[in-house]
């Protein structure tokens, strides 16, 4: 599928899009080569496996953890935004995996000849599991622990709006500033979810995150499609279209995007295969990004 976006210059991927929930979502998806996703209308990019330009002029991105398939454009993104004028970036990453990507950037700048291809102020924020991390307008992530190989990571996105409690309904805006100076919460925070991002990760990671069950769109990765594979995701960290199919109950109402298909499938018959797989009740919750 074509994505409405310029065909990427050479040396870039191609990459396709869905809409759902409102919100189109373009990136490329192949387990083991990359995985990027990025939404326009969010300014966010959710992992960051290669870059093409229509990423550049979003300046947020979530980390799910630092396989090289998630990980590798980042210095290319950072570079590319820099040689276009544009500010550091801010890069949400596991709190374990902090120090590593640093050590990264310092060696990539030794690399470069030590010119400032890599600003020293790239916003390289720690997140831990469970923390919630303000991002631009009243956009909200959320993070929750994902079961992989290595420390991991998933996000998921809210708007939130404060509404006045009911207590102080009628009161004036003099009264309610006065309030708010002594320190009395007079509003409550209201949040509407958005999407869940999921990257590699194990069935035991659906269980544990109810966010799944009240995000409108889940992304999340399905590296493995067809019966005789049915026994190489576990080990390997990572789910098999199973997996998903038998907890979907999970998944309250969700528009399902899968990500991450095997280099065993041929990228033009993900979609066939993922079609055989599911019941057909199902189908029409579930899209693909390759
Ligand atoms: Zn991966
Ligand atoms: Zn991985």
């Amino acid at each position: 599928m074509t994505d409405g976006l310029p065909r990427p210059a050479p040396g870039q991927p191609l990459t396709a899009s869905v809409t759902c929930g409102g919100l189109t979502f373009a990136g490329a998806s192949e387990s083991a080569h990359t995985t990027f996703v990025f939404c326009r209308q969010l300014g966010l990019i959710f992992d960051i496996g290669s870059v093409v330009d229509a990423m550049l002029p979003i300046d947020t991105v979530l980390i799910s953890h630092t396989h090289q398939d998630h990980l590798l454009g980042l210095t290319r993104y950072i570079c590319l935004r820099r040689l276009q004028g544009m500010k550091p970036p801010r890069v949400l990453i596991p709190e374990a995996s902090l120090e590593a990507v640093r050590r990264l950037l310092a060696v990539w700048q030794e690399l470069e000849g030590g010119a400032d291809r890599i600003p020293p102020d790239v916003a390289l924020e720690p997140v831990e599991p469970g923390q919630e991390v303000r991002l631009s307008g009243n956009l909200v992530a959320r993070a929750f622990p994902v079961a992989h190989v290595l420390p991991s990571l998933g996000y998921t996105v809210v708007t939130r709006i404060h509404k006045l409690r009911g207590e102080f309904y009628g009161r004036s805006g003099q009264e309610l500033a006065r309030l708010r100076e002594e320190g009395v919460a007079i509003t409550d925070p209201h949040d509407t979810t958005l999407v869940t991002f999921i990257g590699d990760t194990l069935p035991e990671t659906l269980e544990r995150t109810p966010e799944i069950g009240t995000s409108p769109v889940v992304i999340l990765e399905c590296t493995f499609l067809t019966p005789e594979h049915a026994d190489l995701a576990t080990p390997r960290g990572h789910l098999h279209i199973r997996d998903i199919i038998e907890r979907i109950e999970l998944f309250g109402d969700a528009e399902i995007i899968l990500t991450h298909f095997s280099r065993r499938y041929r990228s033009d018959k993900v979609r066939e295969l993922v079609q055989q797989a599911l019941p057909a009740e199902l189908a029409p919750r579930f899209h693909v990004l390759v």
